[in-house]
């Protein structure tokens, strides 16, 4: 990978990180308890309750995420950035454009 293509991928990477911690901050205000005197008729309480789940599983998955691009941006510089952890295969530049984030290439990430 050379510079330019790591310049565009830094600016990527900034990009998805910003989208990621608003997502973060919406999701934590949809994650908060319910309160059991909300005044929501049964079927409701219930689908709030799974809808929090959901939620909450989509705020693990994004922190991770933001862990994983704030690695991406320590590391940019490296000579191996971008390359797999499983086989050290460059990581294809789409796959990164796509998903900036990515520590694995296609093959193993499938
Ligand atoms: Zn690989």
């Amino acid at each position: 990978m050379n510079d330019e293509q790591k310049n565009t991928l830094r600016d990527r990477i900034l990009d998805r990180s910003v989208e990621v911690e608003i997502r973060i901050e919406q999701l934590r205000e949809a994650t908060l308890p319910i309160s059991p005197d909300k005044g929501l008729g049964r079927l409701t309480r219930l689908e709030a309750i799974q809808d929090k789940s959901v939620n909450e599983a989509a705020l693990e998955r994004l922190r991770d995420e933001s862990t994983r691009l704030h690695n991406a941006l320590v590391n940019i510089m490296r000579p191996d950035f971008g390359n797999c952890q499983n086989c050290g295969q460059q990581i294809a530049m789409e796959r990164l454009q796509a998903l900036p984030a990515s520590t694995l290439c296609m093959e193993c990430a499938s």
